[in-house]
């Protein structure tokens, strides 16, 4: 049901109480104890939130909240016709102007990301790690977790925690997504694999089919890891064409004809 004749901007699917409906120029008179005259635009309709509770709209005019409305909620008891406040509040249209989700910090951090001397803690719950050592069949707590930590530290256990299977996969998808995998320029435009160029060096583990490390000091990607299907032009058995090779410079010829020759004798 609208309000006066102002256009509605959405409406809810059920009809709002005809009693509050009818109690715009009220809540448009809340809107007024909060905000400048300036600010309040026309009544852009009611909706129904509930049984006996409606939200009158009003356009913000403020210049800095384009598209955002002004929202006076009312309801009333079921024996009475007097509306009472709810709410007052500013809630952004189709056409406002909103901050972007919130990502938290840690979905947000970017390799390169982290300075000398910041700490960046692995929640004890991160997918990506596994425990060493084996809890058994229970869960433990919190504390209890810590004090397993503990004693596997005091007993130099080594890792406390280890790459899961999750983990491992994550960074294998990384990697072979990125700048050291078949798909970066630098690989399709190679002579050449990794595979076969004499300096990769072979990692061991359950990776060890499809990374490995280039030490090639001369090339991009010297220290990092690799797919062995990966390839640049520093690959250790690159021969230039003939065409491609520099030309030749002749030997240097002693020249017995100049003043040097005279100065010598
Ligand atoms: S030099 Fe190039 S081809 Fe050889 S391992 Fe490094 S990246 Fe791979």
């Amino acid at each position: 049901m609208v309000c006066h004749d102002a256009p509605v901007i959405a409406l809810a699917e059920t009809s709002p109480d005809a009693t509050l409906a009818a109690a715009a120029d009220l809540a448009r008179a809340i809107v007024l104890e909060l905000a400048d005259a300036t600010d309040v635009g026309k009544h852009l309709g009611c909706e129904a939130e509930g049984e006996r509770i409606a939200s009158h709209l009003f356009a913000c005019t403020s210049p800095g909240y384009a598209g955002w409305r002004w929202s006076v909620t009312l309801t009333r008891s079921a024996d009475s016709t007097d509306a009472t406040v709810n709410e007052v509040v500013l809630i952004p249209g189709t056409e406002a102007i909103v901050a972007p989700p919130w990502v938290p910090y840690t979905e947000r951090l970017q390799p390169g990301d982290l300075s000398p001397g910041d700490l960046l803690p692995v929640a004890d719950e991160d997918p990506r790690l596994v425990p060493t050592y084996s809890f058994g069949d229970d869960p433990l707590d919190a504390d209890a977790k810590a004090q397993v930590r503990q004693v596997a530290q005091d007993l130099g256990l080594g890792r406390v925690r280890t790459l899961s299977p999750e983990g491992l996969d994550m960074a294998a998808e990384r990697w072979y997504s990125g700048d050291g995998g078949p798909e970066s320029p630098l690989a399709k435009s190679a002579p050449d694999s990794c595979w076969s160029c004499g300096f990769l060096v072979r990692v061991a583990g359950h990776l060890s089919g499809t990374f490995g490390v280039c030490a090639n000091g001369n090339a991009n990607d010297d220290g990092r890891i690799v797919s062995l299907d990966h390839g640049c032009g520093a690959h250790s058995e690159v021969k230039l064409a003939r065409k491609q090779q520099p030309i030749p410079v002749p030997d240097h010829v002693f020249d017995t004809l100049t003043d040097d020759e005279f100065d010598s004798l």
